[in-house]
């Protein structure tokens, strides 16, 4: 097993740190105050890249491999875990899908102006009463000639207000799925109501309500009624960035944690040198060392073509926790000064809460290791 990162990826992740530095730390308690996405920074994630991260360079993308946009996505979580979701949502999800199950007339069509940033893309699958049972949907199609009229109402669904472009899971009945892209102008498709939300106040989380909404069938993405397959590999590719902006967000409180135990003073020394304090900065980076490797693996296994459901639910399920732990025991060697809005800890830690959430809790990561560890043995 090889540990390293070619030339072209460090400068990637080098030239994503620098940007974060300059524009995302600075800005991003303003952005999170204000509870919206900063859509004029669309065009500065566009000229890095970072609205086409595994786009094939013939549709205007980056054509990034997984494990460069690993070390991107952690770069980005460092920074905030706001605008870190927003390019998850838009390239892991709505472009995955596109990436994983277009035909080449629909990539044709509605990958460019995604890739270029011309307007966000979101991926709606959650419904109000199905979530990790995801083909409990409520939402129906029917077919009237060469369309199909779709209703539903999908819940929770990243850059859902602001979107210019979604694909969306309709149920097919008898728990199939099917998928469809739907330019936000399309008659009978509108944002529902805005989510207030613990953390990610810079993204946006809306439902998305279908009512009649007629679609034709050229942009039916995949098979009638076969899309859960397609999701399932969305997903797997999805929680490998999860956990790697995850481990943005857990390492950026650590870092502050360091600086500030060196700095403050009790019982006359720095808190650095007493042993409690120690030991919670040295398990929170050697955990994130750790969800680091198990997110390198998974991203270098997805590179390598093989199999690597497993090994992305892994990821995501150690990382995401990790980073929570590394948060909350960040926070707590500031005391309560950490729990200020002074320091940005307070903030990473509302925000990495989701990651153990969003694209299959927990619980269901367990549930698909299990299931990988029961198949094979
Ligand atoms: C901020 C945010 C952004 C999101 N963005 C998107 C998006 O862009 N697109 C999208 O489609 N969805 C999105 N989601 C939805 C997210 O994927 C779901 O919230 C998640 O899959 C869990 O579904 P649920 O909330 O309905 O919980 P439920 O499925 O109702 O689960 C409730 C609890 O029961 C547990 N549970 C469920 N089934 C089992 C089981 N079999 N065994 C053990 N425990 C179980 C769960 O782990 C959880 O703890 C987002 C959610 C949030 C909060």
């Amino acid at each position: 097993m090889r540990f390293g990162y070619r030339e072209d990826q460090l400068l990637v992740r080098d030239t994503v740190r620098d940007f974060v530095r300059t524009r995302i730390v600075p800005n991003a308690d303003a952005w999170n105050e204000k509870g919206e996405f900063p859509l004029d920074l669309l065009p500065e994630l566009a000229a890095l890249g970072l609205t086409g991260l595994a786009v094939p360079q013939e549709y205007g993308g980056a054509e990034l491999d997984m494990l460069t946009s690993a070390l991107v996505m952690e770069e980005l979580g460092a920074g905030d875990g706001s605008i870190a979701l927003t390019v998850a949502a838009h390239n892991s999800l709505c472009i995955g899908h596109l990436l994983a199950a277009a035909n080449e007339d629909q990539k044709d069509r509605w990958l460019p102006p995604l890739a270029r940033g011309e307007y966000l893309g979101c991926w709606a699958l959650t419904e109000p009463a199905s979530g990790s049972d995801a083909v409990s949907v409520q939402s129906r199609l029917r077919r009237e000639g060469d369309d199909y009229v779709l209703t539903g109402t999908k819940q929770f669904i990243t850059n859902g207000g602001v979107a210019g472009f979604a694909v969306v899971l309709i149920g097919a009945g008898d728990r199939r799925l099917t998928a469809f892209g739907v330019p936000r102008a399309s008659p009978g498709f509108r944002p529902g109501r805005r989510e207030e939300k613990m953390g990610l106040h810079a993204s946006d989380t809306a439902q998305l309500i279908l009512e009649e909404c007629r679609v034709p069938e050229r942009d039916r993405i995949g098979r009638d009624g076969a899309a859960f397959e397609d999701v399932k590999r969305v997903l797997d590719r999805g929680r490998i960035g999860i956990g790697a902006l995850a481990i943005g967000l857990g390492r950026a409180s650590v870092e502050i944690a360091t600086a500030y135990a060196k700095e403050r003073r009790q019982f006359g020394r720095p808190i650095a040198e007493f042993e409690m304090i120690q030991w919670k900065l040295a398990r929170a980076r050697t955990e994130l060392d750790a969800a680091r490797l198990l997110v390198h693996r998974a991203a270098s296994l997805a590179d390598a073509r093989v199999p690597f459901t497993d090994a992305a639910s892994k990821a995501k399920l150690y990382a995401s926790e990790a980073a929570t732990r590394a948060a909350d025991s960040s926070l707590q060697v500031l005391g309560g000064y950490g729990y200020l809005r002074d320091f940005p800890i307070e903030r990473h830690l509302r925000d990495v809460r989701l990651m153990e959430i969003g694209e299959g809790t927990s619980e269901v990561q367990r549930i698909v290791i299990a299931r990988e560890m029961l198949r094979a043995d």
